[in-house]
């Protein structure tokens, strides 16, 4: 049987990073991927704030298509709120090369890489774990002292550890397709229950001429897809058919724990999705460091009992729990709104420039609760009845 001290599963951003870091502390590391390529098939709209290009520790002219520097947000009733930075807030990036050039870094610090090898089964024992890998003739076990899961949001694998789902899991569509943009340095928001019922619907500027149209919700996301292309912000619009369709799952709110014996959880499969904006790939990324380091350490030290793994669950708690506990509280009131609170929200922003100042210099889309604390203190009426809102659902404080 072949011997690793890390084993991680899933070759997506968390999945390779994760690698890289146990590799670069002097693990053996082994990413097993299903897919016979790495980064395929997207399920992404590719919006990466600054935080989370720098995290990535990779050059961004591999991968970056084009710059973002505002947003246009269109109430269920086409009240519009706009505005745009001087300086570029994100980029609209490749997820195809970004999640390759994240593998060959992986790779290169010396992590073993096996394409086309799904992970079927796990069973721990004696201080190390079995994977069962590969399907029909093809099967293989690998043991390893410690396990990664970066499996995306469906985790079977830390499903079966003990590791519970994320507390809400948004179903997700997009097409790729030609269409009229206005301002290609913007992406558009569309709010409200015929949009996108529970969360946003977005069109993203990528390659000229093209946008990505998508959206997440509670659920059938691919109706409520058909529907925007049919409504009144885009129908006009479009120049030509889908070029590319993604359909997938976004969890948000983490597990209780993301560890147990030999075996930790990051990006997807552990819940850590920034609520406000659906964007996995920043808060994925800083954990997946961290846990590659820690299963180092704990491998070395030839002992990954959850006591000791918990260091992991600590540490990327301490650096992003707080914002993703904001970030549930305003997605669980934007879910809240009805379409009119929606208008009215849309419409006290549109005419507020202290505030549109304020989200234009400090807005940042991977650590959006400094803003969302500074605007909403300032809403007068309206933010008041938003905190009786969150009054009555005090639950989601917890
Ligand atoms: C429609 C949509 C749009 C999005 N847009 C954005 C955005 O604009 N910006 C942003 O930051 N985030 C966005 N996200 C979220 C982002 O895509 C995810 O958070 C991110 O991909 C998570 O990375 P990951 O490495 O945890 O998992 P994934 O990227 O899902 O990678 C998991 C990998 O594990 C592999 N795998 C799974 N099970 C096994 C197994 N048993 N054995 C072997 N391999 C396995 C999979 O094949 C996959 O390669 C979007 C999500 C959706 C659905």
């Amino acid at each position: 049987m072949e011997r690793y001290d890390v084993a991680v599963i899933g070759a997506g951003p968390a999945g390779s990073m994760a690698a890289k870091k146990a590799a670069e502390d002097g693990a053996e590391v082994i990413i097993l991927e299903e897919h016979p390529r790495a980064g395929w098939p997207v399920q992404c709209a590719g919006l990466l704030g600054l935080r989370a290009v720098e995290e990535s520790e990779l050059s961004p002219a591999k991968f970056v298509i084009r710059p973002v520097r505002g947003a246009e947000v269109v109430s269920p009733g086409g009240f519009r709120f706009s505005f745009k930075s001087a300086e570029t807030k994100a980029w609209v990036v490749d997820r195809r090369i970004f999640d390759r050039a994240l593998l060959a870094e992986a790779a290169r610090s010396g992590a073993e890489v096996r394409m086309a090898s799904p992970v079927t089964g796990l069973a721990r024992g004696g201080g190390r774990s079995v994977l069962d890998v590969g399907r029909g003739s093809d099967q293989r076990k690998i043991e390893a002292r410690v396990v990664i899961s970066a499996e995306g949001a469906g985790a079977r694998i830390a499903r079966g550890a003990g590791i519970g789902p994320a507390k809400e899991i948004l179903s997700s569509a997009q097409v790729e397709l030609p269409i009229e943009v206005e301002d290609p340095e913007k992406v558009e928001v569309f709010l409200g229950e015929n949009f996108a019922p529970g969360f946003f619907a977005w069109a993203i500027p990528a390659s000229d001429g093209v946008a990505r149209l998508g959206l997440s919700c509670r659920e059938n996301a691919c109706l409520h897809l058909k529907r925007l292309l049919r409504s009144p912000p885009i129908n006009g619009r479009v120049r030509g058919g889908p070029l590319h369709l993604v359909v997938g799952g976004l969890p948000l709110g983490p597990p209780a724990s993301t560890v147990a014996e030999g075996f930790l959880t990051v990006g997807d499969a552990a819940g850590q999705v920034k609520p406000t904006s659906g964007g996995g790939i920043y808060p994925g990324l800083v954990s997946a460091k961290i846990a590659g380091t820690v299963a180092a350490a704990a491998a070395r030290e030839g002992g990954a009992s959850a006591d000791r793994l918990t260091e992991y669950e600590r540490r990327w708690r301490s650096e992003l729990g707080r914002e993703i506990r904001l970030g549930m509280i305003a997605h669980k009131m934007r879910a809240k709104m009805t379409d009119e609170q929606l208008d009215d929200l849309v419409r006290i922003l549109a005419n507020r420039e202290d505030l549109i100042r304020i989200i234009e210099e400090e807005g940042d889309i991977d650590r959006p609760g400094r803003v969302i604390k500074k605007v909403a203190p300032r809403m007068g009426l309206f933010g008041l009845r938003m905190a009786k809102i969150l009054l009555r659902n005090h639950k989601i404080l917890k």
